[in-house]
């Protein structure tokens, strides 16, 4: 099985970065894929033989409010096409509205899912994690996208279940 893994977030978390650590082939062949719409931008990975198959979204520009309406319908339907959700949170940024809107949802929706806590670099790990505890998700994952530090572990844990 190709698991399909969405990465979803508010604007600026980090979600393209690590999208293109988790990917080598960009703009997956999306017709090769049954269910799989060509709204978002898909990207293909490995790790050892699993395959799988990475989803931004968000990747529009204009919607720095943080989740409108738009985004919020284009992260939905991620959500719902992908065995797998990344949620992504800024650490500088602690716990936000929209983060506690996509929460909800994701708690609702009921799909396999990983808190991941982006930009840690820099910062004490301990004391930022813990503000993500409110969110309701369970623990949070640390990672720092830019410095490609967390990915592999990242990956690693959410294919465990694939
Ligand atoms: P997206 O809007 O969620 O796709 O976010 P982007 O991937 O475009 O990243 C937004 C900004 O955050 C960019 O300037 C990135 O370089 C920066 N960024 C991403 N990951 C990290 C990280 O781990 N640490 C820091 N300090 N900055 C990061
Ligand atoms: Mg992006």
């Amino acid at each position: 099985m190709t698991p399909v893994i969405a990465l979803v977030g508010r604007p600026n978390v980090g979600k393209s970065t690590l999208f293109n650590c988790l990917t080598r082939t960009r703009d997956a062949l999306v017709a090769d894929w049954p269910g799989l719409t060509r709204d978002r931008k898909y990207g293909e990975g490995k790790l050892g033989e699993q395959p799988y198959i990475v989803v931004d979204t968000g990747g529009v520009s204009g919607y720095e409010e943080g989740l409108d309406s738009e985004m919020a319908e284009q992260s939905y339907a991620a959500i719902q096409e992908a065995d797998f959700v990344i949620f992504l949170v800024d650490a500088r940024d602690g716990v936000t509205a929209s983060d506690h809107s996509l929460a909800n949802h994701l708690r609702q929706a009921g799909k396999p899912m990983q808190l991941v806590v982006n930009k840690v670099d820099g910062l004490n790990e301990d004391t930022v994690l813990n503000d993500f505890y409110e969110l309701g998700l369970g623990d949070p994952f640390p990672l720092a996208a830019s410095h490609n530090r967390g990915v592999t572990s990242l990956i690693t844990d959410v294919l465990d279940g694939f």
